[in-house]
């Protein structure tokens, strides 16, 4: 397998860093293939990806990713966006469960869902108008993008509890009237128990009654906001990892950005992009070694050894050397 390791700005390139090591330790045959892009880039070359970084990337099977700073700059086109796009990884996986040990500010550890988000229209078109007085940005939201999102939900349902909640706000967004009949069709189809919840509500189900729910199926900019509130129930942004699936290619990164505030500072919580990399090895099919990532975590965590987002005291280096010592020990 060739994999692009993009570490990117900010703490992308302290946690990437680590996952690569937790990668190396595991002794796979992967041939890595480093790629700068994003704001360091946009700085010295005007772009923050190139078209021959593209091609790079599209000649790798998956991308390992850190984050990119975006500057509030209206020329600067989103290196997230641009890859999303060009590799048409429409779907965007993040799972919430709790790790050892960890309670976030509900103090509940009895929650396990999926929240899948579509990942290339809705908000995110990209299809903006700017002027002076008045902005506009076009919500699309298309058949064939519903169908296939519902129908990928669906799927993951299949293998969890058979439940699926399908998020929206129809009532005042009419474009998601085409969605919401579209995930319902699909999940009556494929007989999915399900049922349809306002965005608002589901706001605040998703706080007050986490372990209701199974597999959430929404929109980029609902799925966006609710999985970042989500990660506050686990404990830490830098706990919450994610995938982007497309028929060729996926793309795995922490839920967290490049958090600007705390980069250089040797403090950042690796674990979302250490779990970013245990979901690369179970959509490649190394359940195996999946399994030793995610134990890894759990016994780091059992330690004591923890970040400052998560109380502990101990540094981004720490929790890199015992993740790859736990590994080491389990293959030795
Ligand atoms: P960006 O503009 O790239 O999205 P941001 O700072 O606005 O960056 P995040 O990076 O998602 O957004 O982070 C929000 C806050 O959460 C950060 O300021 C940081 O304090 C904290 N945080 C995020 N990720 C981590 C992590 N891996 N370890 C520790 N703290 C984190």
């Amino acid at each position: 397998m060739k994999l692009a390791v993009i570490e990117g700005d900010g703490i992308g390139k302290e946690v990437i860093s680590s996952a690569v090591k937790v990668l190396d330790a595991l002794s796979l045959p992967i041939e890595k293939v480093p790629l700068e892009v994003g704001l360091r880039k946009w700085e010295k070359c005007g772009v923050a990806i190139t078209d021959e970084d593209m091609e790079t990337i599209k000649e790798c099977d998956c991308i390992l990713f850190g984050a990119v700073t975006t500057p509030p700059d209206p020329d600067y086109k989103s290196v997230l966006l641009t890859i999303r796009k060009e590799l048409d990884m429409y779907a965007n996986i993040r799972p919430i469960k709790p790790l050892a040990g960890i309670t976030g500010i509900t103090g509940r550890n009895d929650f396990d869902f999926v929240i899948v988000r579509e990942n290339t229209e809705g908000m995110y078109s990209g299809i903006e108008e700017l002027h002076d007085d008045v902005s506009y940005t076009t919500r699309v939201i298309t058949r064939k993008g519903s169908k296939r999102i519902a129908e990928y939900a669906c799927k993951l349902a299949k293998t969890r509890k058979n439940n699926l909640t399908i998020v929206h706000k129809s009532n005042v967004l009419k474009s998601d009237k085409l969605f919401l009949d579209v995930c319902r069709d699909t999940a009556r189809y494929q007989d999915i128990d399900y049922k349809d919840m306002l965005v608002d509500s589901m706001a605040y189900s998703l706080i007050c009654s986490p372990q209701k729910y199974d597999v959430i199926v929404t929109t980029n900019l609902f799925g966006d906001i609710l999985s970042d509130m989500s990660a506050a129930l686990v404990g830490s942004l830098g706990l919450v990892p994610s995938a982007n699936i497309g028929e060729k290619h996926a793309f795995f990164e922490p839920v967290h950005g490049s958090a600007p505030d705390i980069a250089m500072k040797g403090i950042a919580n690796p674990i979302a992009a250490v779990l970013s990399l245990k979901m690369m090895l179970e959509w490649h099919d190394d359940t195996e070694e999946a399994k030793i990532v995610e134990d890894a975590v759990n016994h780091v965590l059992t330690q004591k050894i923890r970040t400052p987002d998560i109380n502990g005291s101990a540094r981004t280096k720490d929790i890199e050397y015992a993740l790859v010592d736990y590994v080491r020990k389990q293959l030795a």
